[in-house]
């Protein structure tokens, strides 16, 4: 039988003696967010992730502790999911190939593998340039010491990123020297990485799609992000977040993107706005995107939605955001007080501001710039969603933005 007999899977749907059931590999407030869209729709769900406390595993219909390699663990995942998909990248992709000879796989093993790749992404990015007219940074690859002796100066001051296994700003050093460059390498045990050129941001935003098997894509609007400490504090959701006409070519950019990848499911992109008002594209996640949180609360339409129906093959329509939005990352830092010692965040305050929407991820131990949840708040325009958005940043002790 082919993996993908059953599609579409629809809700409630009895397949093998069993309701229709959707898998995802991985635990994390991610997937555990997917598993409760899924439920919502009436999907059985099924989480596998090595952590016995993980969040999805506790909010799924069948929890598999084990690790991402463990053949018996993926058959049994293969066995109660009729469908599978991933909420992080750097699941390892023979995990994803070995799930999809039985089952449907979204996104395919292919596209996550570049996704896992700073080398194959930024190959692929600069491919699809000459269609999307949406560069990225100027860059090298470092692989061995001719590399590193040949990169161009013009690259400096740059910023040199482990090509695999980075995220949230880890795995990459700034670097302004040639010696600070080679130091840097070394000091990263000589693993391959990409030099890139460091450039003047004026801003940071994403662009969220989804594409389904037959090729349909429906993208989210525009989110502007603001990172610190090289992780994601705070997204802006709102028409003149950034202007139009850029919005707008980074949009047609990730559209073109995912179809140039023949991509399935939720893929996310991030870019650059430069200070000269051009757009850099900057790296892919193969999944709903902590940038995109905002959608379960704004718009009519979630990611997390979004993901669940392109993994069952189910029709995918434009979501509208119906509410300007600003969604603030919760880090463990605000469950600690100046001498570390634990404290509980104002919840009281923070739920008595219109339009805020808590986002609690049942982490029980909260360590600095672990993302413990996020509030999105809502209003009728943006001043106002920003204005709550910003008495709830002063309450938390989250620098205003
Ligand atoms: P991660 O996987 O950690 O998110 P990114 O490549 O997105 O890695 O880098 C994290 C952040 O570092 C970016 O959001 C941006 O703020 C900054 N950054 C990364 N590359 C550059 C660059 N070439 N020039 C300027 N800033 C950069
Ligand atoms: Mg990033």
């Amino acid at each position: 039988m082919p993996a993908t007999a059953f599609l579409p899977l629809l809700p409630g749907q009895i397949i093998e003696g069993r309701p229709a059931t959707l898998g995802v590999l991985g635990g994390g407030q991610l997937g555990r967010m997917f598993v409760r869209a899924a439920q919502a729709l009436g999907f059985e769900t099924v989480v596998l992730d090595p952590d016995p406390a993980s969040p999805a595993g506790r909010s799924c219909h069948h929890f598999i502790q084990a690790a991402y390699e463990d053949a018996e663990a993926l058959r049994e995942m293969a066995r109660l999911a009729h469908a599978i998909t991933t909420e992080f990248e750097n699941v390892p992709a023979a995990s994803l190939r070995e799930l999809a000879r039985l089952r449907p796989v979204t996104p395919s093993a292919d596209t996550v593998a570049i996704a896992q790749d700073r080398i194959r992404e930024k190959a692929c990015f600069a491919q699809c340039a000459a269609q999307s007219g949406v560069p990225p940074a100027p860059h090298a690859v470092i692989e061995t010491e001719a590399d590193l002796a040949a990169a161009s100066g013009n690259l400096l001051p740059g910023v040199l990123k482990t090509a695999r296994l980075g995220y949230d700003g880890k795995g990459q050093a700034r670097v302004g020297t040639r010696q600070e460059l080679a130091d840097a390498w070394h000091g990263m045990g000589r693993r391959a990485c990409v030099l890139e050129k460091r450039l003047p941001l004026a801003a940071e935003c994403s662009v969220i799609v989804a594409r389904g098997r037959d090729g349909q894509t429906v993208s989210l609007p525009v989110q502007r992000n603001l990172h610190r400490n090289g992780i994601l504090a705070v997204s802006e959701i709102h028409e003149g977040n950034i202007p139009a006409p850029l919005a707008a070519q980074a949009q047609a950019a990730t559209c073109r993107l995912a179809h140039e990848l023949g991509y399935v499911g939720v893929l996310c992109v991030e870019y650059f706005v430069l200070e000269d008002g051009s757009l850099i594209v900057n790296e892919m996640a193969p999944r709903p995107h902590n940038s995109g949180h905002y959608s379960i609360d704004a718009c009519d339409l979630s990611q997390f939605e979004l993901q669940a129906r392109a993994l069952a093959g189910l029709p995918l329509s434009a979501p509208r955001q119906h509410s300007p939005a600003i969604m603030l990352n919760l880090l463990g830092d605000l469950w600690l007080d100046a001498a570390g010692q634990p404290r509980q965040p104002p919840w009281r305050q923070i739920l008595a501001l219109p339009g805020a929407h808590l986002h609690l991820y049942g982490k029980t131990e909260a360590r600095p710039g672990r993302k413990m949840g996020h509030l999105t708040f809502t209003g009728p325009t943006p001043q106002a969603a920003r204005a709550n958005a910003q008495t709830a940043a002063a309450l938390l002790g989250i620098e205003a933005f």
